[in-house]
């Protein structure tokens, strides 16, 4: 029925399984399990432990197992401490079952001559011969035996036994696939192939075996055909050819002359970068990584400056109206008159809207700043040139490669993102890009203070809160949200901006997740104005905007929230040349954990090494919500863990790419790695 080295029976529907009617496929697609691939990844978490039935030849010695034979021959030798034996065979081979303190008659009787009888037990091997000593089940009956069952983590609705009936039906046909990987990559995992290793990886007794060669190179497949696919993508978009940029240096180095601050080494280092790929022949596709405060603003602005030197126009995208109008008000500031910006919003007049498209069309502005809505289709530009996204880091690879495609070919497009995270995710979720980062802060910055206080002493809190506005300074004061079945809560901000409104009347305002936009912009743009002193919200307060005012963030509840997550709230103030102080509030005593996290914010402010941090003792995939960001998880490699095994799919990806191979023998891989509609794209 189905071809056995083809991996189109693996991407079959699950309703193509015996026993699965549409119940069981809605529930089963509902955890997001389409086909029988998917269902490769639902693995036992224990087991039952009795083995299943099988011929004599084809018996595991060591293992638990359940066969059927016919007793030959008894052998009593009447010799104290020699045990009694029955000969049995099938028609495959002869086994000895052994009976050590068991009396002639119970022998003759549960092993009668000449009877088919099913006996269970662990598979021994004595002279040359199985054995089974003292078998545990012995019955005329073969169905009387407990068959092995794996216990799987159930979906509701969904029994062990159909788990087992299923899995056991795709385990049995598995497709044998010709190799993938290099000789060199399959010597590190013992030549293991992947038909043996997912039969190994369902197999009971092996539950828990990440350190073995097949758990190894099974995670090893996920982690390298991410990659390689990352790397198809940024080959192929570096393949489009695009009209160089010219850079002019001098227009450029008077810029950066004129600023009130001088760049950073990485600053410098990332905008040479940048530079070196705005004149090539090749379309640029980069990510500029780097921490909150950093200085990517700065970055972007020199590279779109020497973009429009270079006769193009310029796009900058970011997530929020009020950080599309602070970059606006930047490049106002620091770039030469004779080049027009302008901002879009959603608040611009029709008549203004309609005057901006059509300037843009007509090439009279050289950068337009605003939200998603610069890429409309009737936003038209005659010569774009470079499209810059501010701050989505969530954005999924897809989402990206459609961006990358919509400014047209002469158009390069960077990306900044806030959100340092460890290389091994770096490779992971932004392999398609080539990357700069920017690790150093500049210099002026006094770092966070940083403590910790038990909610019940919020009187001390408040009186600190009190003394930073009498010397003019601004408080954010955030809670986190209470989830309670899947229902977002706000009551807390809620209540705490009731309670604060009475400690400090007319100098506190509310903002969350069901505020609505408009309401939301007016009261960010009062806090940017110092209107009111203290902001509270839930974690909505967006990324990137600069309240140079706000020096003290309070946040309730903390141990809601990870490290990295903790730390990028932190970066909401301390951007300013003051002292700046983060306030860790608990409703209770710490535990050792709590206080081994804390300790980690309080003695450093490098968010790269949080993040680190924060996945070993978090895990990936929780980090920062990558989660919801469209980007998959492993089902076994963990970045963690797996630490070397990233490192060798990377090595082999770039030696890939330098000798130009042909990943034509990794199509397998691909397919089944469900990257298939981006690899669709490439081919
Ligand atoms: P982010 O990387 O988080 O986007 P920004 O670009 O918003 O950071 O920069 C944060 C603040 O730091 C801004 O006020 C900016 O003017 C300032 N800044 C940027 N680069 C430097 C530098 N080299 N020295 C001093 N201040 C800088
Ligand atoms: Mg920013």
């Amino acid at each position: 029925m189905n071809n056995k080295t083809n991996y189109q029976y693996l991407l079959s529907d699950i309703s193509s399984l015996k026993g699965v009617g549409t119940k069981t496929k809605n529930l089963l697609k509902k955890k997001n399990i389409n086909n029988l691939f998917d269902l490769l990844w639902k693995l036992p978490k224990s087991y039952t432990d009795r083995g299943l039935s099988s011929k004599i030849k084809d018996l595991k010695i060591g293992e638990i197992q359940t066969v059927t034979i016919i007793p030959q021959k008894y052998n009593f030798p009447r010799i104290r401490k020699l045990p009694n034996r029955v000969l049995c065979t099938d028609d495959t081979g002869e086994i000895d079952c052994v009976f050590f303190n068991s009396y002639e008659g119970y022998i003759k009787k549960i092993l009668p001559l000449g009877k088919e009888i099913t006996v269970s037990g662990k598979i021994g091997h004595f002279r040359n011969k199985y054995q089974i000593t003292n078998p545990k089940y012995v019955s005329e009956d073969s169905s009387l035996i407990k068959q092995t069952h794996n216990k799987y983590s159930l979906t509701e609705g969904i029994s062990e036994k159909i788990y087992n009936k299923i899995l056991n039906q795709i385990i049995s046909n598995l497709p044998n696939f010709s190799e993938w990987h290099s000789k060199n990559v399959m010597l590190k995992f013992q030549n293991i192939s992947w038909n043996k290793s997912i039969k190994e990886l369902h197999k009971p007794q092996n539950i828990g075996n990440y350190r073995s060669n097949f758990y190894q190179r099974l995670a090893y497949d996920e982690i390298f055909s991410t990659f390689l696919v990352n790397s198809e993508i940024r080959k192929k978009i570096k393949r489009i050819k695009k009209k160089k940029k010219i850079i002019n240096a001098n227009k450029q180095n008077l810029l950066i002359k004129n600023l009130d601050f001088s760049l950073t080494n990485d600053q410098k280092n990332a905008l040479d970068e940048i530079n070196k790929d705005l004149s090539s022949p090749n379309k640029m596709f980069r990510l500029l990584q780097g921490d909150v405060g950093s200085g990517k603003t700065i970055v972007s602005l020199l590279a779109a400056l020497n973009t429009i030197n270079s006769g193009f126009q310029v796009a900058i995208m970011t997530p929020t109206e009020i950080l599309a109008r602070q970059h606006f008000n930047l490049a106002k500031k620091i770039f030469p008159k004779n080049i027009n910006l302008e901002l879009i919003s959603g608040k611009s007049e029709y008549r203004m809207k309609k005057e901006i498209l059509k300037n843009l069309e007509i090439n009279k502005i050289d950068i337009i700043f605003g939200t998603h809505a610069i890429f409309q289709k009737k936003v038209i530009f005659r010569k774009l040139g470079l499209i810059v996204i501010d701050e989505q880091h969530k954005f999924g690879v897809n989402q990206r490669k459609r961006l990358s495609d919509k400014g047209g070919v002469d158009c390069d497009v960077l990306l900044l993102t806030a959100t340092p995270i460890p290389r091994t995710l770096t490779m992971t979720i932004y392999g398609d890009m080539d990357i700069s980062i920017i690790r150093e802060k500049p210099k002026n910055r006094k770092p966070i203070k940083t403590y910790s206080k038990l909610e019940a002493k919020i009187d001390d809190v408040l009186k600190f809160v009190n003394k930073q506005i009498k010397l003019g300074n601004q408080i954010f004061w955030v809670c986190p949200l209470i989830e309670e079945s899947k229902k977002l809560d706000h009551t807390s901000a809620v209540i705490k901006f009731e309670f604060l409104k009475k400690q400090f009347p007319n100098q506190v305002s509310l903002l969350h997740g069901k505020t609505d936009l408009e309401e939301k912009n007016v009261i960010l743009n009062d806090f940017l104005n110092n209107k009111f002193k203290i902001l509270v919200s839930t974690t909505i307060i967006e990324v990137g905007i600069d309240f140079p005012n706000a020096n003290v963030i309070v946040i309730e509840n903390a141990n809601k929230f990870g490290l990295s997550q903790l730390h990028q709230l932190r970066g909401r103030v301390g951007r300013g040349e003051k002292e700046s102080t983060c306030i860790l509030m608990f409703k209770s005593n710490l535990s050792d954990n709590a206080k081994k996290r804390i300790k980690i914010l309080k003695d450093s402010n490098d968010g790269f090494l949080i993040s680190e941090e924060d996945m070993k003792l978090r895990g990936f995939g929780d980090i920062l919500g990558f989660k919801q960001s469209g980007i998959k998880n492993f089902k076994l490699a963990d970045p963690i863990h797996n630490s070397d095994l990233f490192t060798l799919a990377e090595k082999e990806m770039r030696r890939i790419e330098k000798s130009n191979e042909d990943i034509g023998k990794f199509k397998t891989l691909i397919k089944l790695y469900d990257r298939a509609d981006i690899i669709n794209d490439i081919a």
